[in-house]
């Protein structure tokens, strides 16, 4: 369970650029299944997912996951329940080029200190069940784009998270490739996880495998009467 109580981020703080992009974000998010946060560009959706992620602190406010609060941790501990409980699936794939689609994919586990062996067997589990076996040496670069953000899948559930969280996830794809993404996401509820996506593809937020969707404006939560 993740529960965010009143978060605010305030970008350049006490600057004449400062400027609030979380305006006191309360959300609870209970167990399994899908939460879409839609809203205009700029509504604080890539800000929200980050604090989510514990890939920034919040200027104020707290996130309380399964019973632990997480704003106060020193970056160290942070990282960990980062690499532990999130698994992230990024707009622009962030793949390293040059690197092949298992290396790519076995990147988040090296932190981990598990036995090399161990992480390249795991890689390929996954590179299997994404339908990427026949691809897995070869080089990112040459992945076509649905490849690429299977890649960034497999990349994002090799430390087993139980949270995905997937920014964008469809702003590169076209149709049917937003469609299969949809499935895998369908998969992974299957299998417990909850997976939380910024999107503004009517294709991600009208998908029946969508639980909850979530509107942003201006830094806010719209309330749901609305
Ligand atoms: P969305 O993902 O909904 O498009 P963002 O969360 O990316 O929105 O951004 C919300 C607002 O915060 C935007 O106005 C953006 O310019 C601002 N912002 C985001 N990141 C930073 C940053 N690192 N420094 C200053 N302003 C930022
Ligand atoms: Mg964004």
């Amino acid at each position: 369970m993740l529960e965010l109580l009143n978060i605010t981020k305030t970008f350049n703080a006490g600057k004449s650029s400062a400027f609030t992009a979380l305006k006191g974000i309360d959300l609870r998010i209970d167990g399994n299944g899908v939460t879409v946060f839609r809203g205009p560009s700029g509504s604080g959706k890539t800000t929200l997912l980050s604090v989510i992620g514990c890939m920034l602190r919040p200027t104020s406010g707290r996130m309380i996951l399964n019973g632990r609060e997480t704003t106060s941790l020193p970056e160290r501990f942070a990282a960990e329940i980062r690499r532990k409980t999130f698994g992230f699936v990024s707009q622009n794939f962030n793949l390293i080029r040059g690197l092949s689609t298992i290396e790519n994919a076995m990147i988040p586990a090296y932190p981990t200190g598990q036995r090399h062996s161990v992480i390249k067997e795991k890689a390929k589990g996954l590179l299997e069940r994404l339908g990427l076996a026949s691809k897995a040496g070869q080089k990112v670069e040459d992945l076509s784009g649905g490849e690429q953000q299977r890649t960034v899948i497999a990349r994002a559930l090799m430390n087993d998270p139980s949270y995905i969280i997937a920014d964008e996830p469809t702003a590169h794809l076209d149709t049917d490739l937003a469609g299969a993404f949809i499935e895998i996401v369908s998969e992974l509820i299957g299998e417990g996880k909850t997976v939380l996506i910024a999107s503004h593809d009517p294709l991600i937020y009208n998908s029946p495998v969508v639980h909850r969707v979530i509107s942003m404006r201006d830094g806010a939560i719209v309330p749901e009467a609305e």
